[in-house]
């Protein structure tokens, strides 16, 4: 291992990072593998590909690094892989609840199915991560539960009901978890980040794109107009270094909050 790696702020954690194979959520793993923590991944895609994404960040940042291939809308492969994490390493010291997915229509005009697939992966995953994970944090009497919420967990957008009930849902279960365990050294806060590109809001780019026959910068701007005064999209590595923070001495009394991360959103 190199040297440089000595003593770092999460050597001998263990994160659990759900919906990590893109995104936010590999922005938060590679910046939680940064300060040292082994990381099991979670997520959708190429099989070939993930594998090669996790070896990747073990060997850049010497953390031992796994994978698991739940499919958060299930409950048995959610037991399933907090088994696996167990197995593996132990327990769980640091659970990202990341997964997250979107679908924009009115609410007359929202199929049922993709309100319940979105109220699974964006809200009641967290439920069942957090229920598994927390016996092992209690007994060690250090544990941090991050959920990433949106801005969507503080205020609406039109189009947006289940994602917004969904991230209102996901900032009460942050509050109730981190007042059950506030006198334990557990931690459990949300991150509300605004618009970050990622493949998720480049499908909503490419809907406004063929919608106002814009190109794709066009409709980047116009979608971070909309909405975020900074005109600038937050990026996975800033919302990563939240994430450290949260896990850092400094974030010991940082309990229940909802953190926005949204260049001026919900200040309006
Ligand atoms: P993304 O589409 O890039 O990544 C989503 C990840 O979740 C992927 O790894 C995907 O494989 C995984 N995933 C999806 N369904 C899954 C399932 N059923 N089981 C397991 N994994 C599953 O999206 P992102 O923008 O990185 O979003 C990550 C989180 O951040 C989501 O909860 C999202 O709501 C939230 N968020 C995103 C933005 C944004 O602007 N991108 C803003 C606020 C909040």
């Amino acid at each position: 291992m190199n040297s440089n790696f000595a003593s770092r702020l999460l050597s001998g954690k263990t994160a659990l990072v759900t919906g990590s194979t893109s995104g936010i959520g590999l922005g938060i793993a590679r910046s939680l593998a940064e300060q040292g923590a082994n990381i099991v991944f979670n997520g959708f895609g190429d099989a070939q590909q993930i594998e090669k994404l996790y070896t990747e960040v073990g060997a850049e940042f010497g953390v031992q690094t796994a994978y698991h291939n739940a499919d958060m809308s299930k409950p048995a492969e959610i037991e399933a892989m907090m088994r696996f994490a167990a197995d593996k390493f132990g327990g769980v010291d640091i659970l990202v609840n990341n997964a997250g997915i979107q679908h924009v229509a009115t609410v007359e005009q929202f199929p049922p199915e993709k309100w319940d697939a979105i109220l699974a992966i964006n809200l009641t995953s967290a439920f069942h991560t957090t229920r598994l994970a927390l016996p092992g944090m209690q007994q060690k009497n250090w544990g941090r539960i991050i959920n990433l919420a949106s801005v969507h967990g503080l205020v609406g957008s039109a189009g947006k009901s289940a994602y917004v009930a969904a991230k209102h849902g996901l900032v009460g279960l942050t509050k109730v978890t981190a007042l059950e365990n506030a006198h334990t050294g557990v931690t459990c806060n949300a991150i509300c980040p605004g618009w970050v590109l990622t493949p998720l809001v480049q499908k909503q780019v490419d809907d406004r794109a063929a919608r106002e026959g814009l190109d794709n910068d066009a409709a980047r701007k116009a979608l971070l107009a909309e909405k975020q005064p900074s005109g600038e999209f937050v990026t996975p590595e800033e919302l990563g270094a939240l994430a450290v923070f949260f896990c850092s001495p400094a974030g010991n009394q940082v309990r229940g909050v909802a953190w926005n991360m949204d260049g001026g959103w919900a200040a309006q």
